[in-house]
């Protein structure tokens, strides 16, 4: 149980990151949400969960562009919560294009939301989990933390930077009861996948079917997306006192891609 923790989650008003706030929720951590959307269901999101597990859920519009914003977001969290325990960095987005023709203000963005962010969060929460003692640091890599895919330079060069990132950190806060881990999905459902397939579709000239089924799921042995309930599993795990040896390390999601 993580009742009595408390738990920030970066990019939860949707996808991976609202099934894993849902997920700590559920099991007694207060949360808080963060992420974009229109304020009347973010709104319904955060009473709800407040609703159905007796926590507290409280909700920042923090930019994970914006590192004052972020450090913000920290101190209001450990302020409103008197502590930050499990931290989840998972705000991302993708773009898709040849190298050439990236618009370099999509790569600085990338950077930025799927990488940059997580320093920014862990150098404000750190000092709190050091005085504490303990501390759980999970990062929402990806597939494309290991492996590359063509038209998505920046979101993996993103991903292979948080892997290592997450391996420095862990090294540094060994001692201090702290772990910091990397969960690797493959293609997950959700938002950030669906609106990407137009874009694949013209960087590959392919239908829609197409881009699911040869783009997509072909590089998943399964032929079955993750579902973000399984994501999440893993994220409480991760926060269990069964993990407490686990550090440093970037488990795999991914029916199977990662192991070809
Ligand atoms: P999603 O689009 O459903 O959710 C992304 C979340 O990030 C939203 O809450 C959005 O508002 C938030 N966000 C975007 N820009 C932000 C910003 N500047 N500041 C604050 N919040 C911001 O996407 P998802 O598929 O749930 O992705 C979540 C994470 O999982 C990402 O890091 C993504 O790279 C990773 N991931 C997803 C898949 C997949 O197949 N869906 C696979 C591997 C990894």
């Amino acid at each position: 149980s993580l009742t009595s923790k408390a738990a920030v989650v970066t990019g939860s008003t949707s996808g991976i990151g609202l099934a894993i706030a849902k997920a700590l929720a559920r099991e007694g951590a207060d949360v808080m949400l963060n992420g974009f959307g229109e304020a009347d269901a973010i709104e319904a999101t955060r009473a709800g969960i407040e609703a159905e597990f007796g926590v507290r859920a409280l909700y920042s519009g923090a930019d994970m562009t914006k590192p004052a914003e972020i450090a913000g977001m920290i101190a209001e969290a450990e302020g409103a919560f008197g502590r930050v325990d499990i931290l989840v960095n998972n705000a991302g987005i993708q773009f898709v294009s040849p190298v050439e023709e990236f618009p370099p203000e999509r790569w600085d963005a990338i950077i930025a939301i799927n990488l940059s962010s997580a320093f920014h969060t862990v150098r404000a929460a750190v000092p709190g989990m050091k005085a504490r003692g303990f501390g759980r640091i999970i990062n929402v890599a990806s597939a494309h933390s290991l492996v590359a895919s063509p038209f998505k330079s920046a979101y993996v060069a993103a991903k292979h930077g948080i892997a290592g990132f997450t391996k420095s950190v862990a090294l540094e806060l060994a001692t201090h009861g702290i772990t910091a881990n990397c969960i690797s999905p493959g293609y997950v459902w959700t938002p950030l996948v669906e609106s990407q397939i137009p874009d694949t579709m013209k960087a590959r000239g392919l239908t829609k079917e197409q881009v699911i089924e040869d783009v997509l799921l072909k590089a998943q042995p399964t032929k079955e997306f993750v579902t973000v309930d399984q994501v999440a599993a893993i994220a409480v795990f991760l926060c269990s006192s069964a993990a407490t040896q686990m550090t440093g390390a970037n488990l795999s999601v991914d029916g199977g891609w990662t192991a070809q």
